[in-house]
């Protein structure tokens, strides 16, 4: 049965869940944290966890971050990470170019300097960074002579960018017009509910603009894709059977697991509400199936009264 309440499972069946895995993947925000917040019980859980000898990856869509920044965070919030723990799509991104970019390319980014920082760590050339706006006056529909290219770009990298214009995102079609150039987008999260008529919207929206305009479709490095799947998989060694994703996002998080066997759990804290999942489990759609969990709880924190710590 999916979506089962674990709080209610019966303390059996909770000590046969707490078995059944011996990795668990952790999706960040809105399970660990919101913002700059910590979910309170979330640091003890992990730590629990851990504390029986599961392993732990911190598996996050924000590709704003670093791995290195990812791990200042995480400390600072309670959860003692280290580097080989930490899964980020800026981090990840960079992996991806490192193997298949022709050497002396560069990288035009349309992102932040997480991205950036990454790529600089691998040796990768990169730019784009950063605000670029037209100066007041022109037109690129008229002006399209001023726009000044790179040759020797060799991929475009599309993550979360709040510079995000016109200038950037014809810079990114013009570059991906060459077909030998790579199109790689961080993730597709689509916004960021933000509280009552409050949204942000997320890197799918800045992938959509330039996927769009480019008319290519790129490589999605972040949670659900093939590519993150098998990452996990392969790099860490995972057995899907016994490998517990947790998450706040029934497209992104669940997903990921059910795509790959994992197993699943939903917390309330984030994204995804016990209402969405409740409809989405009973539609014969296997996109809307894909995204509803095994279990669900409130927080993670819990889970740490289910088992007596
Ligand atoms: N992308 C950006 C830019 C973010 O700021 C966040 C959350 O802070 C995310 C994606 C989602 O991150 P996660 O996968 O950890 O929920
Ligand atoms: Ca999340």
């Amino acid at each position: 049965m999916k979506l089962a309440n674990l709080s209610e499972l019966s303390k059996d069946k909770q000590q046969e869940f707490l078995n059944s895995f011996d990795t668990v993947l952790t999706d960040c925000d809105g399970v660990l944290w919101l913002e700059n917040q910590l979910i309170t019980g979330a640091d003890q859980v992990i730590n629990f966890l851990k504390s029986l000898g599961k392993r732990i990856f911190y598996v996050t869509n924000n590709s704003t971050k670093t791995r290195e920044q990812l791990i200042v965070k995480l400390k600072k919030l309670g959860f003692n990470a280290e580097p080989h723990e930490i899964v980020g799509t800026a981090y990840l991104a960079a992996q991806y170019l490192k193997k298949h970019l022709g050497s002396k390319k560069k990288v035009y980014i349309v992102g932040s300097s997480g991205i950036a920082d990454e790529l600089n760590l691998v040796g990768i050339e990169n730019f784009g960074v950063g605000s670029d706006v037209l100066p007041s006056g022109m037109d690129y529909k008229n002006d399209y002579d001023q726009i000044k290219l790179d040759p020797l770009v060799g991929a475009v990298v599309v993550g979360y960018d709040s510079h995000i214009s016109y200038p950037k995102i014809t810079k990114a079609a013009c570059y991906l017009t060459d077909p030998n150039v790579l199109f790689v987008a961080t993730n597709t999260d689509e916004s960021f509910p933000m509280g009552p008529n409050l949204t942000i919207p997320g890197t799918g929206a800045m992938v959509a603009a330039v996927k769009t305009g480019a008319q290519r479709e790129p490589v999605i490095i972040g949670k659900p894709s093939k590519l993150m799947g098998s990452y996990l998989i392969e790099n860490h060694n995972l057995d899907p059977k016994r490998t517990l994703m947790i998450g706040d996002r029934g497209n992104t998080d669940i997903r990921l697991g059910y795509n790959n066997g994992f197993q699943t759990l939903l917390v309330l804290t984030g994204d995804t509400t016990l209402a969405n999942a409740t409809a989405w489990s009973k539609s014969d759609d296997e996109e809307y199936k894909s995204r509803v969990a095994d279990y669900y709880l409130p927080s993670l924190g819990h889970m740490l009264p289910l088992f007596g710590s």
